[in-house]
């Protein structure tokens, strides 16, 4: 290809709502354009990236015998409405109707067309098992759309979906998508870890989630490579033999005045003490409209997943506006604790070692220290309510052991549904004794905006993107050096060099742009073309090219005739 011909504008500066790397370097090296919030045009250049990387998937798809198809991005509400998903999934489903006033929504994820293929597809246990899978645009209304394509609203995502009569047979499909998703990772040079999972929205038994490490990420994964371990801090029991003991007398409770110090960090600091010493309320939302307190220690964080397990408390959780607090309940945020709270309590397992602690006393500006359970408060239920972190014990069914964290960016996520669809869409075959039998699935996604954006975070410089090279927009970049007196000497031997590529399958490009060598140096850097070739007239005379890799910081001379071998065994 030739550079010319290509409507590529680079960018010195980032905009400054860009947050992370990836996105500031996407935007720069102009392979995206935003066109309005979480909504993103691939250019050129960034849909190159994106059609290797889906090649990548699918060949690594249909490795394990993955069926190609392409279901409609518009689905009927009906088929939600039969899922029990209508109601369920909230307002990240964007609904509308069509001119006959029927509900419809666009396609988060789709569980529920692919169900209705299958209730037609597959009949007889012949049919069976069988995987479908499709690269197809989603859409989901993110309440908070951020990171450029990481999470936008509209994105790509490889979905496939397999059918079985046993839970044995969807275990070896789940395995296979399991290495597929293992290949595709290694293929783009990641650093990855496989982890544990909650089966959220989707439903199902058994998850895991693929995270490529890095500190963008906006997941945190507990783990420990001596027991082989790793999983979503959300899914984490937190063992009781992680709460020390402490052996502090009790002193005497004391008001203190603590004006304008709402946040744990801003008392900590005006008392003096660790935000270990302060113990937190939270009010949530409940069903019926009673509100419900939740007690955790000031350094530590509550899991959503946990504290939805608690009765009567509105799912998904929702903390009370300040409004509604002061309104209907009298309560003062930020001054809240249950010395005398009239609500429904529950405190965090790691509360109740605290002693002499500092909470609430719900008036404005006032807190008390040296507060004690049963002394001063009576005891609430204790549940495991948090969210593990680095040093924690973790209990598994056969062991406990430590953990650490890491900051990772979930790129796929592989489920066993189980029977939750096939159920309610009835999807059921005839066996080879002639018996019915509902069939049991499995769904794997992995998002493709996404994984690029990966690989961004985990290799860059201060001049750009480092790309793996089997997604990098071209693999090669051809840069002629000239001057009016050898211009069509030195472009001569370029396009040579360049046609000569090209028969060898090469992804080549040419710069030809009417710019000076610098600015061609800084674009190639920027939009992380892997291999640089650059065509001198000092060197050519010699009978010689220059070579950059991108991920080394020195060039080095070859003699022409040995183009062929550089490049190709390179
Ligand atoms: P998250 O927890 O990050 O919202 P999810 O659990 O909702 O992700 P899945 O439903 O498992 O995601 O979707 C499969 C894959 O699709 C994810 O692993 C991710 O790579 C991609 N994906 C999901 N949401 C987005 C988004 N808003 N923007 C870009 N990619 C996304
Ligand atoms: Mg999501």
């Amino acid at each position: 290809m030739k550079l010319s011909r290509i409507n590529w504008v680079t960018y010195k500066e980032a905009p400054a709502e860009a947050e992370v790397i990836s996105q500031q370097l996407m935007l720069r090296a102009g392979l995206i354009k935003k066109l309005a919030s979480g909504l993103y045009t691939w250019l050129p250049m960034g849909l190159r990236v994106i059609k290797k990387l889906e090649n990548i998937v699918r060949e690594e798809m249909n490795l394990i015998g993955g069926q190609e198809i392409l279901m409609p991005m518009a689905q009927p509400g009906s088929l939600w409405k039969q899922s029990g998903r209508w109601d369920q999934f909230g307002p990240e489903l964007l609904r509308f109707t069509d001119r006959h006033h029927r509900d419809f929504c666009l396609g988060p994820t789709h569980e529920e067309v692919v169900s209705d293929l299958a209730g037609t597809l597959l009949q007889s246990y012949k049919d069976i098992p069988c995987t479908f899978y499709q690269i197809q645009t989603k859409f989901r209304d993110e309440i908070r759309p951020r990171f450029g394509v990481m999470r936008s609203r509209e994105f790509i995502m490889k979905d496939a979906y397999s059918f079985h009569l046993d839970s044995q047979s969807l275990e070896e499909t789940y395995l296979d998508m399991r290495l597929a998703y293992t290949n595709i990772l290694n293929r783009l040079k990641l650093n990855f870890k496989i982890v544990t999972a909650n089966s959220g929205a989707i439903g199902g038994d058994k998850s895991e989630e693929f995270h490529v490490l890095a500190n963008s990420g906006e997941d945190l994964i507990g783990y420990n490579t001596e027991f082989d371990y790793a999983a979503n801090v959300e899914t984490i029991n937190i063992a009781v033999s992680s709460m020390t003991e402490n052996d502090e007398l009790p002193g005497a409770l004391k008001e203190v005045e603590t004006k304008d110090k709402k946040s744990i960090e801003d008392l900590a600091k005006f008392l003096g003490v660790e935000k270990s010493k302060v113990l937190k309320t939270l009010i949530y939302k409940g069903v019926n409209d009673e509100p419900i307190a939740i007690l955790i220690r000031g350094d530590h964080e509550i899991n959503p997943l946990k504290a939805e397990q608690i009765p009567n408390i509105k799912k998904p959780l929702e903390l009370i506006s300040q409004k509604d607090a002061k309104e209907k309940f009298s309560l003062e945020l930020g001054f809240v604790g249950p010395l005398g709270l009239k609500i429904k309590m529950y405190a965090d397992a790691d509360t109740k070692n605290m002693k002499n602690f500092i909470c609430g006393l719900n008036q404005s500006d006032k807190h008390v220290i040296n507060a004690n359970w049963q002394r001063d408060i009576d005891l609430p239920p204790f549940l495991d309510l948090r969210l593990a972190q680095s040093g924690d014990h973790v209990q598994t069914e056969t062991t406990s052991f430590v953990i650490n964290t890491a900051r990772g960016i979930e790129v796929g996520h592989i489920f066993q549904l189980g029977r939750k669809y096939s159920e309610s869409f009835s999807l059921k075959i005839t066996d080879q004794d002639s018996s019915e039998k509902t069939l049991t699935m499995g769904c794997y996604g992995i998002g493709i905006g996404r994984l690029a954006a990966s690989c961004i975070e985990q290799k860059n410089d201060a001049n750009g993107i480092i790309w793996p090279e089997s997604i990098a927009p071209f693999r090669v970049v051809i840069i002629p050096i000239t001057n009016k007196d050898n211009r069509n000497m030195i472009e001569d031997e370029s396009f040579k060099i360049y046609h000569f590529l090209i028969s060898k399958n090469v992804d080549v490009a040419i710069d030809d742009r009417e710019l000076r060598p610098g600015n061609k140096f800084a674009d190639a850097d920027l939009v992380g073309i892997p291999i640089r070739i650059v065509l001198s007239e000092k060197n050519l005379s010699k009978g010689q090219i220059e070579i950059k890799y991108r991920d080394q910081n020195e060039s080095f001379l070859i003699d022409i005739d040995n183009l062929e071998k550089t490049i190709l065994e390179s």
